[in-house]
């Protein structure tokens, strides 16, 4: 695409020095091309990643690279606060650790570009009294403020941007920098839009187990129920042993595939009614409603002995040459009748079963309840 570009603006020069007639044509359309390829470039950045730290670093090769401007600077409305917050910039006046990053509603050039959904244009910094932004900063150089719009009142932020020149903006560019503020309001748009749906779900991207978001809310549901009902319930806490030194010496992608090959163990040794979820890094949780302590003991074993068992790749550069988890265990309404704590009393119980040896499984009792394990976090090779 830039090759193409290029070769076609050459072609232009070389037309240009024939007439001055040529010479506004070719400006003009040397203004249409760089349009085309900046929106190019932004739809290339909206099919390329919904990440929006990478969104923002595109968005600054565009505007430095591409269309030249010596500052820049993205400000996305924060609903809650219903304020305006620089999020990515460079170059911009006032750029500085003490300069103001926030703005209300209609406070400042920001806010009221966003007010008026206008474009704010300033042509020559050093003479303009109106806003303060400039005041400690530099006082020369033309300034622009593009506020981005999904369409009428509803605002995604502002776009501002600034070169060194007075009078540095164009009518033409103005025009097509709105333009591409469009384009950059859509963009935003869907990645925030990602982010939430991401930040909503319910499953965990790399197990596809329940996440821990769900399972917080979920084992609070659960244990309601269980009071409401005076039913019994146990929790599962499972933790896979020395992962660490799996990851150090097989590497992280290994690593990755022995947290799907456990998960989806443990999913086949379980009923449909129980609920396990990845609680983090290489610990997962199991909620067996309606299953007291002694019957969980013996699901827990289960699960144990068949990771044990189970052959993994890699494992014989495990300590105990072997991959194998710990699990802890806690139950309503015997252990606690409160969730919070309930987890916490099989976290506790997990820390025993890592301190005993590892590999084993170990029931929450009150003797737990005031003691705190240490446990050493590296193999001892010579045990
Ligand atoms: P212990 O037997 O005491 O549980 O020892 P450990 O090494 O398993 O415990 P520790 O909590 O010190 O280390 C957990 C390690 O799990 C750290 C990190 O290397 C690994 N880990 C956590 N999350 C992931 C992940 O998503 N992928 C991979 N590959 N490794 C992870
Ligand atoms: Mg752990
Ligand atoms: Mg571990």
């Amino acid at each position: 695409m830039a090759e193409t570009f290029d070769h076609i603006k050459s072609q232009l020069q070389e037309l240009e020095e024939k007439s001055p007639e040529i010479q506004e044509l070719t400006q003009s359309l040397n203004q249409r091309l760089l349009e085309l390829y900046s929106l190019y470039q932004i739809g290339l950045a909206l099919s390329t990643t919904l990440d929006l730290d990478e969104i923002f670093k595109l968005f600054k090769r565009i505007f430095q690279q591409t269309l030249k401007v010596d500052g820049f600077g993205i400000l996305l409305i924060d609903n809650a606060l219903s304020t305006l917050k620089l999020h990515t910039s460079f170059g911009l006046p006032a750029n500085s650790a003490k300069a103001k990053t926030s703005f209300k509603f209609g406070e400042d050039a920001f806010g009221e570009a966003l007010m008026y959904e206008k474009i704010i244009h300033i042509p020559d910094i050093s003479k303009q009294k109106r806003y303060s932004f400039f005041k400690d900063g530099t006082k020369s150089g033309s300034f622009l403020i593009i506020p981005l719009f999904l369409r009428k009142n509803n605002p995604v932020g502002i776009l501002s941007l600034y070169r060194y020149k007075s009078n540095a903006f164009t009518p033409n560019e103005i025009s097509l920098l709105e333009k591409i503020g469009e384009e950059i309001a859509k963009v935003i748009d869907k990645t925030l839009l990602f982010r939430q749906t991401k930040e909503l779900s319910i499953t965990d991207e790399l197990t596809g187990l329940y996440n821990r978001r769900y399972f917080k809310e979920r084992f609070e549901r659960e244990v309601g129920r269980a009071q409401r009902y005076h039913r019994t319930l146990t929790v599962l806490m499972i933790d896979i042993d020395f992962f660490k030194n799996f990851n150090d010496v097989n590497g992280h992608l290994m690593g990755d595939e022995i947290l799907k090959r456990v998960a989806h163990t443990l999913e086949s040794n379980i009923r449909k009614a129980d609920i396990l979820a990845r609680y983090g890094g290489e610990e997962f949780v199991i909620i067996l409603p309606e299953i007291d302590k002694d019957h969980a003991m013996q699901v827990a074993e289960k699960l144990r002995a068949t990771i044990d068992r189970k052959r993994f790749p890699k494992q014989e550069n495990q300590p105990n040459k072997n991959l194998t988890i710990s699990i802890g265990v806690a139950s309503f309404p015997g252990d606690s009748t409160e969730a919070r704590e309930l987890l916490d009393f099989a976290d506790r119980a997990l820390y025993r079963a890592k301190a005993e040896g590892r590999n084993r499984i170990v029931a929450f009792d009150s003797s737990l309840q005031s003691h705190q394990y240490y446990y050493p976090k590296v193999p001892d090779i010579n045990s």
